[in-house]
């Protein structure tokens, strides 16, 4: 059985417990042996790959297929390739998006400032490829989207959020200001306001100015996130 953690060679035999982990093993393969796969043939019974340069008479191939338990099993691998391949080729067909972005998606977890330079460098130390800034960039956004979600799920699960606010926050103010275009069967949020009861108690105690703070949320929509802050007597 095939153990992502503890990744083996691949062998005829061997067993996959779903077709993505059996997909990315053969990827992943791919790259460390320098050469390039393509999908000869995918359905939801059957896994087919082959050489993207059989057209040269290279005759590497696995073929899987799912078992009535399940599993993927590898039923045929022709292991070895007869093509030549341009060790400087820096295209890494098979190392697409979605096998950069599990590589990164550890490095985000622990700071989402992780730049573009480093992102190469960590892919660079798993696989032995220098990948471009351009695969680098897109890796690392659908990393961020797999941990963080994207904006539109941010955005649709923000009611949510605020109603949990509410729920577990007795006394607290949640004000919305939304508006609906004539054209479109939803709301378009406009800005949401809130604030927790322990602040609206004391804000009589505090001293007679108002501090205002504010970030700017970079990404896909303009918009910013305010903080208004009192102090009290002692400060
Ligand atoms: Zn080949």
């Amino acid at each position: 059985m095939w153990d992502e953690s503890r990744p083996a060679v691949l062998t005829k035999g061997m067993y996959f417990p779903d077709k993505t982990r059996l997909i990315r093993a053969v990827k992943i393969h791919s790259i460390r042996e320098c050469r390039e796969m393509t999908l000869s043939e995918s359905t939801m019974e059957v896994y087919k790959a082959v050489c993207r340069r059989d057209f040269m008479g290279c005759h590497w191939m696995l073929r899987a297929s799912k078992k009535k338990s399940g599993l993927w099993k590898v039923d045929k691998f022709i292991s070895t390739h007869k093509c030549e391949m341009d060790t400087l080729n820096e295209n890494y067909f098979n190392l697409d998006v979605d096998l950069i972005s599990l590589v990164l998606i550890p490095y985000l977890e622990v700071s989402i400032r992780f730049k573009i330079k480093e992102c190469i460098t960590a892919v660079h130390q798993e696989y032995g490829c220098t990948i471009t800034k351009r695969k680098a960039y897109l890796g690392r956004k659908r990393a961020f989207e797999l941990i963080y979600g994207d904006w539109d799920k941010s955005f649709s699960s923000l009611p949510r959020y605020m109603d949990a606010l509410q729920r577990f926050n007795p006394g607290i103010i949640v004000e919305w200001r939304r508006e609906r275009s004539p054209d479109r069967p939803e709301y378009i949020f406009n800005y949401v306001f809130w604030s927790f009861k322990p602040t609206i108690d004391g804000f009589v105690h505090c001293r007679p100015v108002i501090f205002r703070d504010g970030t700017h949320v970079y990404g896909k929509y303009d918009i910013k996130i305010l903080i208004a802050v009192v102090v009290d007597a002692n400060g």
